[in-house]
């Protein structure tokens, strides 16, 4: 970690430099969310965590120093029920996870933090992350809460990966794949699987007509259903200069977002009630 980032720790600051950060007008808190769970047998267990937590460090020194916002210490443990049968996944319950994100929310609203930001790399708990945001957000009325997917939005990536990986892409194919190359290359094994094919009718399932996997008509999978390997999706290009194109189409987008998020007097205030 190099100094400039340690300077945004949050959970650096002493007691006092605490209070005074939390009490600043338009405060921000990134909190990067992980997971530990089944990346194939090519990736690490921590990729999601590895993600969250390097890209909010990358994406926090593009914001100048005069602004008011720092990172908490990254949740490294996510809800995983998807990836359970492969070894080495270690996942919260729904209800602990919930719990975990009300209690450190409130006690962040109760010091005067304007805004909390997850910026989760786990495509498993965006619905859960989204419930705690809108549950908090009443409990804590004058804190912003802000549920960010890393990989959501970001209109780069359709110019870089095709669109069949896009679509059915979901787990430890091309994209983190490559990006795993670029930030962390030590801990990148050899295989590169193409699995978990749900499109065609030779794969180990196939949803029904008209349904999905994510999106418009989802269906809650579990990897063992679809894959041996625990990918769902095509590995095989993976490569540095395609890694290092997403990084940066990453950082760029959520350093913007943030930046306008700085720049901005959100949330509304709400009136006594
Ligand atoms: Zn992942």
């Amino acid at each position: 970690m190099t100094n400039s980032c340690s300077s945004r720790r949050f959970d650096y600051l002493s007691w006092t430099k605490a209070a005074e950060a939390a009490s600043i007008e338009g405060s921000t808190l990134i909190w990067p969310f992980g997971a530990c769970e089944q990346h194939g047998p090519h990736l690490p267990l921590a990729t999601d965590n590895l993600f969250a937590e390097r890209l909010a460090i990358e994406v926090l020194e593009r914001i100048p120093t005069s602004m008011p916002i720092w990172m908490l210490p990254s949740q490294s443990l996510g809800f995983s029920p998807e990836h359970a049968s492969f070894s080495g996944t270690i996942s919260l319950s729904a209800s602990l996870l919930l719990q975990l994100v009300m209690e450190v929310g409130k006690q962040l609203g109760d010091i005067g933090l304007s805004r909390l930001l997850f910026f989760n790399a786990h495509g498993g708990q965006i619905g859960l992350l989204q419930a705690a945001a809108r549950q908090l957000r009443l409990e804590c009325p004058s804190m912003a809460v802000l549920p960010c997917f890393l990989w959501s939005g970001v209109s780069g990536l359709k110019n870089l990966i095709p669109v069949d990986e896009i679509e059915r892409g979901l787990h430890a194919g091309l994209a983190e794949t490559s990006l795993m190359i670029a930030l962390a290359p030590e801990l990148v094994g050899e295989e590169r699987p193409r699995d978990g094919d749900h499109s065609s009718s030779d794969s180990k399932a196939t949803p029904p007509p008209g349904w999905t996997l994510e999106g418009v008509a989802p269906c809650a999978w579990l990897t063992e259903e679809l894959s041996n390997s625990g990918v769902i999706g095509d590995s095989s290009e993976a490569n540095l200069s395609l890694g290092k194109a997403i990084q940066h189409s990453l950082t760029d987008h959520w350093a913007q977002l943030l930046m306008a998020l700085m720049e901005s007097n959100w949330p509304p205030t709400i009136g006594t009630r």
